[in-house]
C-alpha cells in the first residue's frame, strides 16, 4: 500500500512534487494541456492542507546536458493560468537557484524547478543528485505515474530519503489498474490490438494468466490466423512469431482463457485513405488484399461478449483506426464498452498512445472507468512488471 495526501500532516512543510510536465511545446508555446489540468487537484489539495508546493519535472531528452530549447520555463504561464496562482520558476533544479526560489515563495505561490534531466544523475539515479533534491523539500509527492517504470533520482531514489506519498493523479491511476487487474470483478476481458505481437509479447503471456477473455485484433491478429494456418494475403503479419503465437493460443487454453480471433475482416488493396473495401469472412481473404478492421461480425460478436464482462483492460486498436472507415470495429466497440461502463455494468481501463487517439475518435474518453495517458509505464504495467517508481512509494 502506499500513502496519500489524506494520510500526513502537510502543513507547513515544502511538498517536492514529481510531475509529468513533459507536454507538448511548439515555437515556446504549449499545444495540449491535458497534463498540466490533470496536476491541478495535486497542487489544490497541498495547498488546501497548507503546504508549499514545488513542482518538479524532466522533459524531452537532454541527456544530461542544459539544452535552452528543453528549458521548462515556457511553461510558466500556463501553469499560472491553469492554477490561478503565480508561478516562480528557478533556473535549477537543485542548489542555490532552486533554494531561493524556494525561500522567496509565498506560502500562495507555485515553484516551478528547471528540467531534472539537464543533470545526468537524474537519469543514472544518482545518490548525490537525489540528495539534493531531498533537500529542498520535506516530503515527495509522486504525482508522475507515465514516469514510474523508470528508476531515475526524482521518480525512484528520492522516495527512500524522506517521507513519500501519492499524488492524486497517482494515487486515481494505481486504484484503477488495482481494480482491474490485482482484485477485479470477473469476468475480466482484455482487449489488445495495434500493429505488432513482438511489441506486446509480455502483455500477452501475463494476460493469459490473469484474464478470462483475450481478444485480439489489429495488426496482431494477422499474425496468430497466420499461425492458425489461414491465409492473410498481403495483410501485416509477423511469420518469425508463428511459433510463438501458437504457444500462447495452447496456453492460453491451459490457463482457462478464452482467445477470440476476428472471423470477418474488412479488406483492400492497400493502406489508404478512399480505397475500395468489403467485408470478407475471415478464410475468404483474397492474396491481393490486406485486413485492415475487424469486420462486422466479429465487432457484433465482440460487443456481446464485452456484455456479459465485469472488467475490461484495452490496449490498442482493432483496426488500422486513423483511416477511416478503418476505424470502425474500434468505434464501436469502444462505444460499447463506454455503454457498458456508463451502465454501471462494467470497469473499463484504457490505455497506452494510440489507445488514448482512438477512444478520443470514438468519442468515449469520458465513458470509460480511467484512461491511462502514460505510455511506457502502463504498457509495462499490463506486462505484470513491479514499476520501480511505484516500488519505492508503497514501500514507505
Ligand atoms: P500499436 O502502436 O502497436 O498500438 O499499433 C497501432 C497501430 O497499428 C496504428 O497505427 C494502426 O494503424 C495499426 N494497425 C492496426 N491494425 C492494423 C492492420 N490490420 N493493418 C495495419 N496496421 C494496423
Amino acid at each position: 500500500m502506499f500513502k496519500t495526501i489524506d494520510d500526513i500532516a502537510l502543513s507547513g512543510r515544502t511538498a517536492l512534487v514529481r510531475a509529468d510536465l513533459n507536454v507538448p511545446l511548439r515555437e515556446g508555446k504549449v499545444t495540449d494541456r491535458t497534463r498540466i489540468t490533470r496536476l491541478k487537484p495535486t497542487v489544490d489539495d497541498l495547498i488546501a492542507k497548507g503546504a508549499k508546493v514545488v513542482l518538479l519535472s524532466h522533459f524531452a531528452r537532454p541527456k544530461g546536458e542544459r539544452v535552452p530549447e528543453m528549458s521548462l520555463k515556457p511553461l510558466v504561464e500556463d501553469l499560472a493560468d491553469e492554477f490561478g496562482r503565480p508561478v516562480r520558476f528557478a533556473e535549477d533544479c537543485i542548489g542555490g537557484p532552486a533554494e531561493r526560489a524556494i525561500r522567496a515563495a509565498g506560502p500562495d505561490e507555485i515553484v516551478l524547478l528547471e528540467n531534472l534531466r539537464f543533470h545526468p544523475g537524474e537519469e543514472a539515479n544518482d545518490p548525490d543528485f537525489a540528495r539534493a533534491l531531498a533537500a529542498l523539500g520535506g516530503v515527495y509527492v509522486n504525482d508522475a505515474f507515465s514516469a514510474a517504470h523508470r528508476a531515475h533520482a526524482s521518480t525512484e531514489r528520492i522516495a527512500h530519503l524522506m517521507p513519500a506519498i501519492a499524488g492524486r493523479n497517482m494515487q486515481a491511476e494505481l486504484e484503477a489498474l488495482t481494480a482491474a487487474l490485482e482484485d477485479p470483478k470477473r469476468p475480466v476481458a482484455a482487449i489488445v490490438g495495434g500493429a505488432k505481437v513482438s511489441t506486446k509479447l509480455d502483455v500477452l503471456e501475463n494476460l493469459i494468466e490473469k484474464t478470462d477473455l483475450l481478444i485480439i485484433g489489429g495488426g496482431m491478429a494477422n499474425t496468430f490466423l497466420h499461425a492458425e494456418g489461414v491465409a492473410i494475403g498481403k495483410s501485416l503479419c509477423e511469420p518469425d512469431l508463428a511459433v510463438t503465437a501458437r504457444r500462447i493460443l495452447t496456453k492460453a487454453r491451459e490457463r482457462g482463457c478464452e482467445i477470440a480471433l476476428p472471423h470477418d475482416a474488412e479488406v483492400a488493396i492497400e493502406f489508404a485513405a478512399n480505397v475500395p473495401h468489403h467485408t470478407v469472412a475471415i478464410d475468404a481473404v483474397d492474396t491481393d488484399m490486406m485486413i485492415l478492421d475487424i469486420g462486422p461480425a466479429t465487432t457484433d460478436a465482440l460487443a456481446a461478449k464485452l456484455a456479459d464482462c465485469r472488467t475490461l483492460i484495452w490496449n490498442g486498436p482493432m483496426g488500422a483506426f486513423e483511416v477511416p472507415p478503418f476505424d470502425r470495429g474500434t468505434v464501436q466497440l469502444a462505444r460499447k464498452a463506454a455503454e457498458l461502463t456508463d451502465s454501471g455494468a462494467l470497469i473499463s481501463v484504457a490505455g497506452g498512445g494510440d489507445t488514448v487517439a482512438a477512444l478520443a475518435v470514438a468519442g468515449v474518453t469520458d465513458h470509460f472507468t480511467y484512461v491511462s495517458t502514460a505510455g511506457g509505464a502502463f504498457l509495462e504495467w499490463m506486462e505484470g512488471r513491479t514499476l520501480p517508481g511505484v516500488a519505492a512509494l508503497e514501500r514507505g
